[in-house]
């Protein structure tokens, strides 16, 4: 069986974030989409509720499975029993990131693979930081996040 991991802050989930995973789905037997727990520091929102939103957007799913993790990901990896760590590239801003991590990962565990998948165009600007900002200043944001999410930041504010 193969199984991906797609960890991520997912502070919130966007529609670019379950783009990725949809297509991930489609490649691996199981994805199982991980909320770090470490990306509590600063947070918008919980890790359960962001865990909780993500559960609501991928109930139609049937090979994902969604967590949250502490410390390493290719330790919460290896626990799981995934060999592929998988995340999503928008444009050469994130490649830099992208790659140091995967490198660093590859030097901790030559065992666990990075796929990076690309997103639609139409998801290439959307970022939880920009969707943040949006809401914040009362923008609508309904384009850009799962049906969920839109309810949850709408009920949130009242
Ligand atoms: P992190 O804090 O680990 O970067 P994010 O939640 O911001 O977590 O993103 C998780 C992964 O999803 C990253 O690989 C990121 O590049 C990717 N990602 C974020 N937004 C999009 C998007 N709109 N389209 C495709 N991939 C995305």
């Amino acid at each position: 069986m193969k199984i991906a991991v797609y960890p991520g802050s997912f502070d919130p989930v966007t529609k670019g974030h379950i783009d990725i995973l949809k297509n991930g789905a489609e490649i691996f037997d199981k994805v199982i989409i991980a909320v770090a727990r470490n990306s509590e520091k600063n947070a918008f929102l919980t890790v359960d509720e962001r865990v909780q939103l993500i559960k609501e957007s991928v109930k139609d799913i049937e090979n994902v499975e969604v967590d949250s993790f502490d410390g390493l990901t290719i330790e919460y990896a290896k626990k799981c029993g995934a060999k592929v760590i998988l995340r999503g590239l928008r444009a050469v801003s994130d490649f830099e990131y992208e790659m140091q991590l995967s490198q660093a990962n590859s030097a901790l565990s030559n065992d666990i693979k990075t796929i990076f998948l690309i997103t639609k165009p139409k998801y290439n600007f959307i970022s939880s930081r920009t969707i943040k900002e949006i809401y914040l200043n009362n923008g609508d944001i309904s384009k850009f996040v799962p049906e969920a999410v839109y309810e949850f930041l709408k009920n949130k504010k009242l």
